[in-house]
């Protein structure tokens, strides 16, 4: 009996590559915003930065450095044990194993939450891309930007569209799952799209082909489908834009 991971890996003519957005995606809410709304000083940095009067990097740099009170990782953990994960996540996560779809996080937010609130619920191997986050001795947040844009104009500290093109194939079938701002530019680049929050209204907006979701239970039910009837295919513009960034560097 041939298992279900062979079978995806016996088709010679493709890669399927799903990359995967975090805060509000994996997590029910928006960590990056909500962590620093509650324990930073928010204005008027966030005001200058959704004006573009500032970089999103250094808003998250104020944003570090703002902490009111010295940060611990057990204080840390007791806020992310407040936060929900999407009930979907184990769907996505038991699909991906069994078909062993190469499955990257890609976020905007900062490694040392992602990580952290992935452990608490169980998740310690996924291929994580995001701001660089570390704490100090005493308590201060420490954080550096190893995926800023070159050549890219979206406006993130962590360019999702360059990351999802240097870890992938010109013939790879990319997937890509986003609810936000940050996902805007890698989804244009992507041959299929899940979106819901803004990433959904900006997709509606520019006419971009996508499966809305709520959870990734249904991203889990539609993809398990796709996979099955072979049905990932190539969007042409997507590859385009691709080709495209390609040649340009
Ligand atoms: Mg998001
Ligand atoms: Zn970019």
């Amino acid at each position: 009996m041939i298992s279900e991971a062979s079978q995806q890996s016996d088709n010679p003519l493709y890669t399927v590559r799903i990359f995967c957005d975090f805060d509000g995606t994996i997590s029910g809410k928006d960590i990056g915003f909500d962590f620093f709304n509650r324990f930073s000083v928010q204005e008027p940095w966030n005001g200058m930065m959704l004006n573009h009067e500032i970089s999103v990097t250094d808003y998250w740099r104020r944003m570090a450095s703002g902490l009111r009170d010295p940060l611990t990782t057990e204080f840390l953990d007791d806020y992310l044990r407040s936060i929900p994960v999407d009930p979907g996540l184990d769907d996505l996560l038991t699909l991906i194993r069994e078909r062993s779809v190469p499955f990257t996080v890609v976020s905007d937010g900062f490694d040392l939450y992602i990580r952290r609130f992935l452990a608490i619920h169980g998740v310690h191997h996924l291929d994580i891309y995001a701001n660089h986050a570390g704490l100090t001795a005493d308590g201060r947040m420490e954080v550096s930007f190893p995926h800023a844009a070159e050549g890219c104009a979206c406006f993130c500290a962590t360019c999702k569209r360059n990351l999802v093109l240097s870890l992938s194939s010109p013939d790879d079938r990319i997937v890509y799952i986003g609810d936000g701002v940050s996902d805007y530019c890698p989804a244009e680049h992507a041959d299929v799209i899940f979106a819901k929050g803004s990433l959904a209204a900006y997709c509606n907006a520019h006419r971009l082909p996508h499966y809305p979701f709520k959870t990734l239970a249904d991203v889990a039910l539609q993809l398990r489908t796709l996979l099955e009837r072979r049905r990932l295919r190539p969007r042409h513009q997507a590859a385009l834009k691709r080709k495209g960034v390609w040649e340009g560097e």
